[in-house]
């Protein structure tokens, strides 16, 4: 036929009938109480507490019964805003909200209040629970008029550890009730809320069932990656179902995890390509060399591309060390291939194989066929780990997932003749800058809203240490002298840290097809061309 369809190598993993009423804490707790490990815990790098998983169903448990009593009084299909950098305290909240079916939508603490405000309007939330006072305050700031809970406050620890209520009925979730509303942009055009449901985060959890090796004793987890990204949002909620240690840093410090490392007997380690990056970088030598790294089996990479010398460095680096790429996006609830196993982790460059459940083609832009192994088109998967859509845009979900349920990622990958995927390049507008979503066409809304600029395009330029960051094209108006730092600092005042326009070029015109679309490959190659340019 003319359609290639790519299967599954790995073996179905077991999901719970579909109809039945079953939350994604549900399922964790039932994989947990399976685990017959000796006690792990949730662990904070910075202060070292611990929570350990023997007191984690009570917890969540008072903690769900608080939240449903009076005065916040949440109840099945509210939303929940967290923003929070990364701690012992969030899973235990995460879970809390899934059990009773509030959605959680969880964003990154260093969104600017613009970007705060436009999550809120889109996930309308009855209560938020920030990090901070300092947190709390900006979501004063937009105009956020529901309640406030300061995660680790003494309300919330009293709420954790609870006693008092008796905590009402019981709540039924079902697997198609949304879970999680997570952001991104999708393949074009700016941020948008991803709806994820308990069947979708069942499934992703459940796809790691299978191939999971019996150990002596539990793996710990060191997660560098944010758990209000999807990367780091499923994997927290992985390692506890499977009943293993995570310490998590609030944010990434070569000298706190290599302390950690250490002090932890960490096994694995989960990091996005720019910590890679890091480990290999030879004015960290002294750092990332010695007995300390003995406990390390393995380092999970994923979120961006990590590139082939890179992979060599970190090979020649920790020889004993087997390195696991993933590949995925927020719209599938994470990743849809994974390397898993000695074997797989031989396969240089390759992002491993299809999830269970997981069905790929590789589809020519131009033609719409579906292509043979070993060459390169648009990748389109589809399982039961695609998302619900996005918030408030039928529209846009229709042209991203077709009738058949195939999502177009926007990723020009191929397989080759085992089943390995390779990412190759994107074909999507958006830049990743350290793995961190950076919507061009957000970017270029600023730059538009500008007196003295008359066009902007923005298009990612490569990095080594960001992966890409992105890059400015800017038409100035008639007589206007705005300069390079002025068009920086203009965007810089409104974005989060990690959107800041890093390089801006003066053009004539920007370059468009007779549909009036920005040419940006053409864009790219003009930046790469010309070694003069900032
Ligand atoms: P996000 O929704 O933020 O996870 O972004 C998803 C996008 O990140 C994908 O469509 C890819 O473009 C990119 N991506 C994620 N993981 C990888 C990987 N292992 N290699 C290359 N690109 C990746």
């Amino acid at each position: 036929s003319k359609t290639h369809i790519y299967h599954s190598l790995r073996p179905p993993s077991p999901l719970p009938p579909q109809s039945s009423p079953f939350s994604i804490t549900d399922f964790i707790f039932s994989l947990l109480q399976t685990t017959v490990a000796p006690p792990a815990s949730l662990i904070d790098a910075t202060n070292r507490r611990r929570i350990p998983y023997s007191d984690l169903r009570l917890l969540v448990r008072n903690l769900s019964a608080s939240l449903r009593q009076p005065p916040l009084s949440l109840s099945h299909g509210d939303c929940a805003f967290v923003i929070s950098p990364n701690s012992s305290h969030l899973p235990v909240l995460y879970l809390s909200l899934l059990s009773i079916g509030v959605m959680v939508s969880p964003s990154n603490p260093v969104s600017s209040v613009n970007e705060v405000s436009r999550q809120i309007r889109l996930c309308k939330p009855a209560v938020a629970f920030a990090a901070t006072a300092e947190l709390a305050r900006k979501l004063l700031e937009v105009g956020f008029s529901n309640p406030v809970v300061v995660i680790g406050s003494d309300e919330f620890e009293s709420r954790m550890r609870g006693g008092s209520s008796g905590g009402g009925s019981e709540i039924e979730v079902f697997q198609s009730d949304t879970a999680a509303i997570l952001y991104s942009s999708g393949t074009t055009g700016k941020i948008k809320g991803v709806k994820l449901t308990h069947r979708n985060l069942i499934s992703t959890i459940a796809g790691s069932i299978v191939g999971r090796q019996a150990r002596s004793s539990p793996a710990v987890y060191l997660c560098t990656v944010p758990l209000f990204h999807i990367y780091g949002f499923v994997f927290c909620l992985r390692v506890v179902a499977f009943g293993e240690s995570i310490v998590l840093m609030t944010r990434f410090d070569l000298r706190l995890m290599v302390r950690s490392i250490e002090e932890f007997r960490v096994t694995h380690l989960a990091v996005a390509p720019p910590v890679a990056v890091a480990l290999v970088d030879g004015s960290n030598e002294e750092l990332v060399n010695g007995t300390k790294w003995n406990s390390l089996e393995a380092v999970l990479c994923g979120g961006a591309p990590l590139t082939v010398p890179v992979i060599d460095k970190l090979k020649k680096r920790f020889p004993n060390v087997s390195l696991s790429q993933a590949y995925g996006l927020t719209e599938t609830t994470g990743g849809v291939s994974r390397v898993v196993g000695p074997y797989e982790s031989t396969i240089v460059g390759s992002v491993g194989r299809l999830v269970p459940h997981c069905e790929a083609k590789i589809v020519d832009p131009n033609t719409g066929v579906g292509l043979a192994p070993m060459n390169p088109g648009e990748l389109w998967v589809r399982g039961p780990f695609i998302m619900e859509g996005y918030v408030d845009d039928k529209e846009v979900r229709d042209t991203t997932v077709d009738s058949n349920g195939w999502l177009r990622t926007g990723d020009l990958c191929y397989f080759d003749n085992e089943g390995f995927l390779f990412v190759v390049d994107r074909l999507k507008e958006l830049i990743k800058y350290k793995g961190y979503q950076v919507p061009p066409a957000e970017l270029e809304h600023i730059l538009h809203s500008h007196p003295d600029i008359t066009e902007a395009a923005v298009i990612p330029y490569p990095d080594e240490e960001a992966g890409e960051v992105p890059m400015g094209f800017v038409v100035r108006r008639r007589g206007s002298t705005i300069d390079e730092a002025q068009v920086k600092d203009y965007v810089a005042k409104q974005v989060a840290p990690y959107k800041k326009l890093r390089r801006v070029r003066f053009v004539n015109s920007i370059p468009k097809n007779t549909t009036g679309k920005v040419l940006r490959k053409e864009l790219i190659k003009l930046a790469l061309s010309d070694p003069t340019s900032k």
